[in-house]
């Protein structure tokens, strides 16, 4: 796999294979390849308890998505239903794209 790219990537239907919140499944709202860690919409979740702002005059707790490693996440297939692993796959127009590896099912559109 080349260096700084991940399996996912911002948009893609994940599930979650590992940790507190295996078998959820959400999008993937921020990507960071650097990192190797993704941010999953309703996954790891997190309470922050912040001091008042001007955009929270009241404060308090704030319910927010933490970034997990890239590595606990599979893309989802909906056919499958399922995580899956990838393949690549040309289409008639030349165009590579990233498809389930079990039934052919392209994720990207
Ligand atoms: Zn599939």
């Amino acid at each position: 796999m080349a260096k700084n790219k991940l399996h996912v990537r911002k948009g893609d239907n994940v599930v979650v294979i590992a940790g507190k919140d295996k078998g959820k499944r959400g999008k993937i709202l921020q990507a960071f390849p650097k990192d190797l860690r993704v941010i999953v919409e309703g996954v790891n979740i997190v309470k922050r308890h912040t001091r008042p702002t001007q955009n929270l005059p009241q404060g308090g707790i704030i319910e927010r998505e933490a970034a997990i490693h890239v590595s606990n996440v599979m893309p989802y297939c909906s056919k499958c239903g399922k995580g899956v692993r990838i393949s690549k796959k040309q289409l008639a127009d030349g165009k590579v794209v990233r498809a389930c590896h079990k039934c052919g099912e392209v994720f990207d559109k």
